[in-house]
């Protein structure tokens, strides 16, 4: 087994390390796609790096338990504007 071949084992996104194994490419070994148990991001692995490993996802966009914790609610979608 290859390094890029191997499964992950932290989300790219929070670090967590328990991650499902979502789905896997029609033809096999070409990739996989993954769900944090955490915080639920997805990825695929032939994605590039910044969206697949923890140490070249984007700063700005980690998170962490805490952040998790108080994430604000989904705002609600709001009515529909009257036809002008
Ligand atoms: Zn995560």
């Amino acid at each position: 087994m290859t390094t890029e071949n191997a499964a992950p084992t932290e989300c790219p996104r929070c670090g967590h390390t328990a991650l499902d194994l979502l789905h896997t490419s029609p033809v096999a070994g070409c990739w996989e796609v993954y769900q944090c148990e955490q915080c639920l991001y997805c990825w695929r692995t032939s994605e590039p790096a910044r969206r697949t490993r923890r140490d070249a996802y984007p700063e700005s966009f980690k998170l962490t338990v805490d952040d998790i914790r108080n994430a604000p609610e989904v705002p609600t979608i709001p009515p529909l504007r009257a036809q002008a």
